[in-house]
C-alpha cells in the first residue's frame, strides 16, 4: 500500500466507491492530513521490533503510517462496513491485522499475547471515537496490559483533564486515575480542518507512557480510587464536608485529628491534592477503619 489513504481526495473516493456513509454514532471522524498522521506514530517512538495495537482504523488512514513503522499491526474496529474496505486496502500489507469487534468487548490480553509474542515492546496508537474514549483508556490501564505507551487523538478537554497537574479547575478524579498508571503529555492540539467530517469539539493527541510502578503506594487501589471519587464528590466543598459524607457524619469529629497526623489542611478542596497526598489520606482512612 503505496498509495496514501489519508489525503482529502484519496478518503473520498474510497467512500464513494464503497457507497460508505458516516455513522455519528460510532464516532466516525476519518483522518485527512499527512502530517498529524506523522505526528502521532513519531510520538509512539515505533521501530521494526514493536508492535502497534490500534483502535477504529476507519479506512486505514493511521493503519498504512503504523505499518510502515511498526513491525506488526492489529486494528480493532467494529464496523461490519468498514471490514472488507479494510480487507482490500491492505490485501497485500502482511503485518496489518484486522479484527472485527467491539474494544470494549474483546479480550485483549489474550489478543495481545496472539499477535504481538516476540516483539519488544507494543504502543496503543488511535484517533478514538470520542463518544468512548474514557471507557476504552480506562479499560487498557486497569486491565494493566503489558504496554508501552498510548498515543491517543481524543477530544480537547479530556486531553487536558488527563494531564492536568493539582490546582487547576480541570484536576479531577480522572487526572488522578491516568496519572496513577502513567505519565501524561500533551502532544499537540489538532484543528477540526484534518477530519472528515468535521467534528463540533476540538481535538487533542496525547501520549501515556505506562508506569513500570505505580508513582505512589496504596495497599489497596479499589479502595485508593473511592477516596478520590469522594474528596472530588462535590468540587466546590471543602475535603472536610466531601469526607464526612464519606465516613459518615457520626464519625466526624475522627476527621481533623486524621487529616492533621498526614498534615493535610480540611479546609482545602480535593483539587489541590497530589497523588502522594491522595495515597496518605486513602492510608489513614483504612488505618482508622473506615
Ligand atoms: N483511525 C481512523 C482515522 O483516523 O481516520 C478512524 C478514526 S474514527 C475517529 C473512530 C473509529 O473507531 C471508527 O472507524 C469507528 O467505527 C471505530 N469504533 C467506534 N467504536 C468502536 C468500538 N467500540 N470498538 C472498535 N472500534 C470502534
Amino acid at each position: 500500500t503505496n498509495i496514501e489513504v489519508a489525503t482529502p481526495k484519496r478518503t473520498k473516493d474510497i467512500i464513494q466507491k464503497y457507497g460508505f456513509s458516516f455513522k455519528k454514532s460510532l464516532g466516525q471522524n476519518f483522518l485527512i492530513d499527512q502530517n498529524i498522521l506523522r505526528k502521532i506514530v513519531s510520538a509512539a517512538g515505533l521501530d521494526k521490533t514493536k508492535g502497534a495495537l490500534e483502535i477504529g482504523p476507519g479506512i486505514g488512514a493511521l493503519t498504512q503510517h503504523l505499518a510502515n513503522e511498526a513491525a506488526r499491526v492489529t486494528a480493532i474496529e467494529i464496523d461490519d462496513r468498514l471490514i472488507p474496505i479494510l480487507g482490500d486496502i491492505f490485501a497485500d500489507a502482511d503485518n496489518v491485522h484486522i479484527e472485527h469487534g467491539d474494544v470494549l468487548k474483546l479480550n485483549l490480553s489474550e489478543l495481545m499475547a496472539r499477535q504481538f509474542a516476540g516483539l519488544s515492546g507494543v504502543s496503543v496508537v488511535a484517533n478514538l471515537p470520542y463518544y468512548v474514549t474514557t471507557p476504552i483508556l480506562m479499560k487498557l490501564l486497569e486491565e494493566k496490559l503489558p504496554l508501552e505507551n498510548i498515543v491517543v487523538m481524543i477530544q480537547k478537554e479530556v486531553a487536558e483533564r488527563m494531564a492536568a497537574k493539582p490546582g487547576g479547575k480541570e484536576y479531577g478524579s480522572l487526572s488522578v486515575a491516568v496519572q496513577y498508571y502513567c505519565e501524561a503529555e500533551l502532544v499537540c492540539i489538532v484543528p477540526h480542518t484534518v477530519f472528515i467530517p468535521q467534528p463540533n469539539v476540538d481535538s487533542a493527541v496525547i501520549k501515556l507512557s505506562v508506569r513500570k510502578q505505580p508513582p505512589v503506594q496504596v495497599e489497596d487501589e479499589a479502595y485508593f480510587f473511592r477516596t478520590v471519587q469522594a474528596c472530588f464528590a462535590q468540587r466546590r466543598k471543602t475535603l472536610a464536608n466531601n469526607l464526612t459524607a464519606y465516613v459518615g457524619k457520626a464519625n466526624r469529629e475522627q476527621l481533623g485529628p486524621l487529616l492533621a497526623s498526614i498534615g493535610i489542611d480540611p479546609s482545602r478542596r480535593g483539587e489541590t491534592l497530589s497523588l502522594q497526598e491522595f495515597a496518605a489520606l486513602s492510608r489513614a482512612l483504612i488505618a482508622a477503619g473506615f
